[in-house]
């Protein structure tokens, strides 16, 4: 078998092939799209499994039938796990796929369950059908039930709280039999909601962010803003390693970082006499510099890790403010997160480091503002040229590039 998406329109089974093991992918959301939209989006999702599958040698075919991707490969345990990474995917099962017929679904289904019922165990058999006539999903259910209980001693049925569930479908393309789901991210395929810009640092709420958008289907862009002198220890590191990370998520898609000198502005606003204002300055900057970024490379969007009451610089009227140095729409997926569910997402995403090393930033006051007036900050901005500043910044940009979670640098 070769690896690829193999675009053979004729699924397997309606070739008459024996009971095969395979991987059944569920999506959920995207059901919800016109037809068309629909078949974007899943043909995207599974260019996007194949991706995954590629970037692990996995060799594969896979099929789309409706309401289903259905891939074939020598490894279904190996390619379930990584098409249950993928963005878009529900969750994932090995399955056994066979004829729409109730005696080989039947016997695809005791196959399973003598694998895993033990005597005594409780069990309950789940089925559907649709497009398949002869036979209603209850005669269905009813016919594997009793298969398991003439052959499996000991067992028993529970409807409700089973100690295992087989699941059996007659789809019109075929039957499906399984017994075991691995949990998928949700979400959109990524790439079919346009490219963001995101400002990630090395802090642990940015990374996450950006997981966020991009599970929602935006291609994305990261971006950071480098201290220079004024910027904590290891922070580079960091920042690297986040995006590193981040890429392990979109397979076979590369991921750039671009990072901006924000030496320059540092220099200048440190030496102003009034600190107060220096944090809703420099996320002002940042999102100056973003925007200038994101016009150049088609970005519709600027994404922050922002969230509600953290720091001073993230007050409602401080965002207001900040939020106008922009035209574009910011988004910030974490605004109403705790902590500790960020934490949880960065330890799941892979992002979350214990020993960060120094991030604290050298240019904060000790007592910022957290309601700095719209006016002040304008004659600031006007007597430092900041979008002077932000243009120069913007024009030297170090680009760095991702892919499957291992980093290059490009310049
Ligand atoms: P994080 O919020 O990611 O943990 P942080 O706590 O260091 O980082 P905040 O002061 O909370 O940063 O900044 C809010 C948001 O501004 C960050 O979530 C991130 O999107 C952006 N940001 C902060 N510092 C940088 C930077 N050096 N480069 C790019 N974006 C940054
Ligand atoms: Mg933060």
């Amino acid at each position: 078998m070769k690896g690829g998406s193999g675009s053979d329109p004729v699924p397997r089974l309606m070739r008459g092939a024996e009971p095969v093991e395979a991987v059944m992918v569920r999506y959920g959301e995207v059901f919800l799209k016109s037809e068309r939209v629909k078949r974007r989006f899943v043909s995207t999702m599974a260019e996007n499994i194949a991706l995954a599958l590629e970037a692990q040698g996995l060799a594969h075919r896979i099929e789309t039938p409706r309401g289903r991707i259905i891939i074939y490969g020598d490894d279904p345990a190996r390619i379930a796990a990584a098409a249950a990474r993928v963005f878009g995917v529900v969750s994932a099962s090995v399955c056994t796929v066979t004829k729409p017929e109730i005696g080989v679904i039947t016997a695809a289904a005791l196959e399973r369950a003598e694998r895993r019922l033990r005597p005594g165990m409780s069990f309950a058999v789940r089925a559907r059908r649709s497009g398949v006539p002869g036979f209603s999903s209850q005669e269905l259910a009813a016919a594997v039930g009793s298969a398991i209980l003439e052959r499996v001693d000991g067992a028993r049925v529970d409807l409700t709280r089973p100690d295992y569930e087989v699941h059996v479908e007659a789809k019109e393309f075929g039957g499906l039999v399984y017994d075991d789901k691995i949990p998928g991210p949700g979400g959109l395929p990524y790439g079919t909601q346009g490219e963001v810009v995101s400002l990630l640092s090395a802090g642990i709420d940015s990374p996450v962010a950006s997981w966020l958008m991009m599970r929602r289907g935006c291609r994305m862009l990261h971006l950071n803003m480098h201290g220079g002198r004024f910027g904590g220890v290891d922070v580079e590191r960091n920042v690297l390693e986040n995006h590193a990370r981040l890429s392990s998520w979109v397979p076979g898609h590369a991921l750039d970082l671009l990072v901006v000198d924000m030496e320059p502005f540092f220099e200048v606003i440190t030496a102003l006499k009034e600190p107060r204002y220096r944090c809703v300055l420099c996320k002002r900057f940042m999102l100056r510099v973003a925007g200038i970024l994101a016009g150049e490379q088609g970005a519709h969007a600027i994404v922050t890790g922002d969230n509600l009451g953290q720091v001073a610089s993230q007050t409602l009227a401080n965002m207001a403010v900040i939020s106008a140095a922009t035209t574009l729409p910011l988004l910030r997926p974490l605004i109403g997160f705790d902590k500790e569910e960020v934490v949880g997402r960065a330890r799941s995403i892979g992002t979350f480091e214990a020993h960060p090393g120094d991030v604290g930033c050298a240019v904060a006051p000790r007592y910022p503002s957290t309601a700095a007036p719209a006016e002040t900050i304008a004659r600031i901005e006007e007597e430092i040229d900041a979008p002077g500043l932000a243009r120069r910044a913007a024009a030297s940009v170090w680009r760095y590039r991702a892919k499957n979670g291992v980093l290059e640098e490009v310049g």
